[in-house]
């Protein structure tokens, strides 16, 4: 199926690892120009280089913090610099672990920049250069946990259900300017991240961290597995393509059956 996303270009936060890079190789495939951004420095420039070398096109690293104005007022520069975005992925973002009655204010601060406010701020420096261009399609990488939250990360559901909300209503307001918004609720996907945790958590237990996913896996999802990054990003793919034309303002769950209700 040809997507007819060759020539367009690509705005993607937290580019640099697990989704998001997933993501951009996604649509590198397809031909996309790209802008990708994370906060290190070194990780999303040589990113950039292998993607650009890989698929022949064009990919600019920036090297900003989403969660701040400065960080998303570069972004919203790199991406002018290029003619404008076509294709807007809000990906950053970071689970949490905290209690109600013990996280601080700033926690909950900090969370809302990263989750809401980088999508708002986005949202506002490249949806007009979108306009300019006819059109476009932003995308939030939310979670299962906006609406089936985990116990041990109430911040985190609360900031993602926020961005889903946000999704829906920013839809209603771009879609006169022919810019369609559409959400994506992920369930468990194996990014290196998830890795990492699991061979901590069984460092002094013999090590089996294959076993230990498999059990969270087991407790979470109907499949009984994770999904790869790219299996999601293929969803991301082809909602930023004019063949996801009529998917407006909804919220799209990839999570392996995870999802207790209808
Ligand atoms: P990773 O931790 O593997 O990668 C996060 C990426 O975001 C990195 O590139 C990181 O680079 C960047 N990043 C983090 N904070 C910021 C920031 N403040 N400003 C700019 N870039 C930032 O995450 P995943 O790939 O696992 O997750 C990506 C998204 O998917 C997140 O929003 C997450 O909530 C969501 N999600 C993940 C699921 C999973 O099972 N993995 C399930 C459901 C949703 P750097 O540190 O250099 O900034």
């Amino acid at each position: 199926m040809d997507l007819g996303l060759k020539g367009k270009t690509a705005v993607i936060t937290g580019a640099s690892v697990g989704i998001g890079l997933a993501i951009a190789e996604g649509l590198a495939a397809e031909g996309v120009d790209l802008v990708l951004a994370a906060r290190g420095a070194e990780r999303i420039e040589a990113e950039a280089a292998r993607i650009a070398e890989k698929y022949g096109v064009s990919a600019a690293a920036v090297a900003a913090d989403v969660a701040t104005v400065a960080g998303t007022e570069a972004i919203i520069a790199a991406a002018a610099e290029k003619g404008g975005a076509d294709i807007l992925i809000n990906n950053a973002g970071t689970g949490s672990n905290e209690t109600v009655m013990e996280a601080p204010d700033e926690k909950w601060q900090d969370y809302w920049d990263l989750h809401v406010m980088a999508a708002v701020r986005l949202a506002r420096g490249i949806a007009p250069q979108m306009k300019q261009r006819g059109g476009g399609v932003i995308l939030h990488n939310a979670s299962i946990c906006a609406v089936q939250p985990l116990w041990y990360e109430p911040i985190y559901n609360v900031s993602k259900s926020a961005l889903m909300m946000f999704s829906k209503t920013l839809s209603t307001e771009l879609i006169k300017d022919n810019i369609r918004v559409n959400c994506v609720n992920a369930g468990l996907i194996l990014t290196p991240d998830w890795i990492k945790t699991a061979k901590q958590l069984t460092a002094e237990t013999g090590g089996n961290w294959e076993g230990y996913l498999q059990s969270v896996a087991n407790e979470h999802a109907a499949s009984k597995r994770f999904g790869t990054p790219e299996e999601l990003a293929n969803v991301f793919v082809f909602l930023s393509s004019g063949r996801a034309s009529y998917c407006i303002g909804s919220t799209y769950f990839v999570d392996g059956g995870m999802l207790k209700t209808i």
